[in-house]
């Protein structure tokens, strides 16, 4: 994989995906990398989902803090919090993420 979140990728997930394809595209991007990389400006107040938790996504991958749920942003989307993906209900981030 050798997406890098400025529009090249492999067709199937990319930047511009939306729901549980966008937050999987920001998981494996660099190796994983991008996803623990902290998001400019202090990161995005957004709402959970999946409960409605309010939450701050601080990196471009974060749970909400209450029902575990995963969302994503991609880097060129990050600044508006309306971009924000979410996995949905079954998808649950590794133990040791
Ligand atoms: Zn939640």
């Amino acid at each position: 994989m050798s997406g890098c979140g400025s529009g090249c990728g492999d067709g199937s997930g990319g930047p511009m995906s939306e729901g549980r394809e966008l937050v999987e595209f920001v998981l494996q991007a660099h190796g994983g990398a991008i996803s623990k990389t902290p998001i400019p400006n202090g990161g995005l107040e957004t709402k959970c989902q999946g409960c409605g938790e309010a939450f701050t996504l601080v990196n471009f991958v974060g749970q909400c803090p209450k029902c575990k749920g995963v969302h994503a942003v991609s880097p060129p989307r990050c600044e508006d919090q309306a971009n924000i993906q979410y996995a949905g209900d079954e998808f649950k981030l590794a133990e040791n993420w």
